[in-house]
């Protein structure tokens, strides 16, 4: 809406962070925090400190959610159960999109209705105009708040299902984490062969750069399902990644990681796929899953 009023619950250096910015947009802030005392530095400057968690409700339609997880929601809110009616509560907590999905049920079970949020920015982007945050849940009710959103990051609504927002922000992780202990990886071993961090860089940054090009080249591939091995072969990629997990090795470097991207593909060559695209190897992944 437009009443300039919002309610903050959890106040780690997130919710510090979203409180903070909506106090200089002007906003009525009322915070909550299990630990009192950080909420002292806000009421200094203007937030309204909630003395309990109904109080903290009652003061907003628009209740801002920053916790460790999703669990934590529940014993808090869990005691003002009868005062959940009608709210709102964005919940910009990171979790799972299952877990998302059972917050989204127990809240409607009270009337409230739940905004998920999936932050891509350390509490420093809070503000910021270059930052995003992936939203989902109830249209209108987000379309509704969305001016009061945008006072923290830029939004990027991907749907109905309460579950999107984190979905879209666990791929994201999925390939983050892979990637920077890749990045690590080669860099223990760049510095076996004396080869410093900084030596590494325009290499390292050059190699991560590409890959977008390699993603944009195989997607309508993957889409198609289709996995020809006329720009790469298994095979070829197989006796690659063979020369990594060797070229560690040799100098003492731990293999746990490339031995694992090794036995992915050596699964891919048992299930026949030598001559196919390394692409053919996310059969591999689905079938894990099943
Ligand atoms: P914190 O883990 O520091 O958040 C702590 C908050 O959760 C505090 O308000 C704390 O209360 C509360 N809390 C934890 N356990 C309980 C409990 N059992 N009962 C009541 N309250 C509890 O995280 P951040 O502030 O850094 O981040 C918040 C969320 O934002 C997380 O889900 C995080 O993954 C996500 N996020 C964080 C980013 C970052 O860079 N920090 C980036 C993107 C997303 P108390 O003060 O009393 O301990």
């Amino acid at each position: 809406g437009n009443s300039k009023s919002v309610t903050v619950i959890g106040l780690g250096p997130m919710g510090q962070a979203m409180a903070d910015v909506y106090l200089k947009r002007g906003y009525k802030v009322t915070v909550w925090n299990r630990t009192s005392s950080k909420a002292d530095e806000l009421a200094a400057r203007g937030a309204v400190k909630a003395s309990s968690i109904n109080e903290a409700l009652a003061a907003n339609e628009l209740t801002v959610i920053s916790l460790t997880d999703y669990d934590v929601m529940y014993p808090i809110l869990n005691p003002a159960s009868e005062h959940l009616s009608g709210k709102v509560l964005v919940n910009l907590s990171s979790d799972t999109p299952e877990k998302v999905r059972k917050a989204a049920k127990w809240l409607s079970d009270r009337g409230a209705s739940l905004i998920t949020g999936g932050v891509q920015v350390p509490p420093s982007g809070i503000g910021k105009p270059d930052s995003f945050t992936y939203y989902s849940g109830p249209k209108e009710v987000f379309e509704a708040h969305m001016k009061d959103l945008e006072v923290l990051t830029g939004t990027d609504y991907r749907g109905e299902d309460p579950g999107l927002a984190m979905l879209y922000y666990q791929i994201q992780m999925d390939i983050f984490w892979t990637s920077m202990l890749s990045y690590l990886h080669a860099l223990a071993v760049a510095g076996a062969n004396g080869i410093s961090a900084e030596q590494f860089l325009p290499y390292a940054s050059a190699t991560l750069s590409s890959l977008s090009t390699f993603v944009e080249f195989y997607t309508p591939r993957l889409d198609a399902g289709k996995h020809p091995g006329d720009v790469d072969r298994l095979a070829m990629g197989f006796a690659s990644i063979e020369h990594v997990v060797h070229t560690a090795e040799d100098v003492g470097i731990d293999i746990a990681l490339p031995s694992a991207v090794l036995d992915i593909f050596k699964r891919g060559m048992e299930n026949g796929h030598s001559g196919d695209s390394f692409t053919s190897l996310i059969e591999i992944f689905k079938k894990s899953s099943a």
